[in-house]
């Protein structure tokens, strides 16, 4: 089978380690291997805020961010909702295929009904999993690099696929997710780090603002560093982090923090961080707005190009 990969972030916010360890490094790794697309899921912004707020600035700095770590415009497509009306045009016939009681028990559109800035609920945050769909399936995406909160996602895509296979006749292939290093990354309040939460080291933070999160990051007064997440998630959680950065188990870098204490934990967290991200944040400073611009201007193009043909071939499946 000729697997596509299909993944995307909302322009909400700087992306951040989580990202990374999620998704992100997963991307780098397929492309050149597999067809890319990379969205950047604009009208998502809209399913928990009433105003997209900065959305110009997020974008942009969405695609240098992918750009700083790694991906390269001539071999990913990178492109954007509402650029493309073709890909919003599934969303039509998809919801006609899933019920409003399979919408309202999905687990992640509730933990974002409970942190949304919203007055009220609004529609678009039940159906955004549908819309998801419409990513996912307008490239014919097979594999879906996602962090753990997009599994329940995941799923309703390959609802939509099978109904809409089973009802029409065979077009869509059914996906699957693809988990990173870390599928879900915590942030330094303990929950999961988010752009919107203000709980994240965002890639492009300078080393100084990296310093003072962790700084202030809670931990405990346990001279031994050691890792136990049910006890200690508060430290578990900054070992998981350097870990990360430094290629090793949490479990190992404890060791060798012995006796240390907070302070050295921190120490070495923000060294492991700061290290890490340095050559990401070397290149990101070398980019320019109007790179953003034109990678996204060529990315629109292409996706617009694959989410027509996607839809002639739904209206002729369904006999339109
Ligand atoms: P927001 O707070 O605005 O929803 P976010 O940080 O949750 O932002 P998204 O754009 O919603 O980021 O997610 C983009 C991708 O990154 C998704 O595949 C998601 O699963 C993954 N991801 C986001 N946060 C994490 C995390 N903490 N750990 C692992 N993967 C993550
Ligand atoms: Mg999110």
């Amino acid at each position: 089978m000729n697997d596509v990969v299909l993944t995307g972030d909302r322009p909400t916010g700087p992306l951040h380690l989580g990202h990374y360890f999620g998704s992100l490094a997963n991307r780098v790794e397929l492309q050149g291997r597999l067809p890319l697309y990379v969205l950047v899921a604009d009208y998502q912004v809209i399913t928990d805020r009433d105003v997209p707020g900065e959305i110009r600035r997020h974008t942009t700095g969405l695609v240098l961010d992918q750009l700083a770590t790694g991906i390269d415009p001539a071999r990913a497509t990178i492109f954007q909702h509402s650029a493309i009306p073709e890909l919003n045009q599934l969303l039509l016939p998809f919801l006609s295929l899933v019920s409003v009681a399979e919408l309202g028990r999905n687990p992640t559109v509730k933990d974002e009904i409970a942190h949304s800035s919203q007055r009220a609920v609004s529609g678009l945050m039940f159906t955004y999993p549908v819309h998801q769909a419409a990513d996912i399936l307008f490239c014919k995406g097979t594999l879906v690099p996602v962090g753990k909160d997009q599994l329940p996602h995941l799923e309703v895509a390959r609802l939509v696929a099978r109904r809409f296979n089973e009802r029409y006749g065979p077009v869509f292939p059914l996906p699957e997710a693809m988990m990173g290093a870390q599928p879900l990354l915590k942030g330094l309040d303990g929950g999961k780090m988010s752009k919107s939460r203000g709980n994240a080291i965002a890639l492009s933070a300078t080393e100084d603002e990296t310093a003072a999160l962790i700084r202030k990051a809670r931990t405990d007064s346990e001279r031994l560093i050691t890792f136990d997440e049910e006890r200690r998630p508060e430290v578990a959680n900054l070992l998981t982090l350097g870990g990360l950065c430094l290629g090793r188990t949490p479990r190992e870098l404890a060791e060798e923090i012995g006796d240390g204490g907070a302070a050295t934990l921190k120490r070495v967290v923000t060294e492991a961080v700061n290290e890490f991200l340095r050559p990401i944040r070397k290149r990101r400073a070398e980019l320019s707005e109007a790179d953003a611009r034109r990678v996204l201007a060529e990315g629109n193009e292409r996706a617009r190009e694959r989410a027509a043909r996607t839809l002639e071939e739904v209206r002729s499946a369904m006999g339109f």
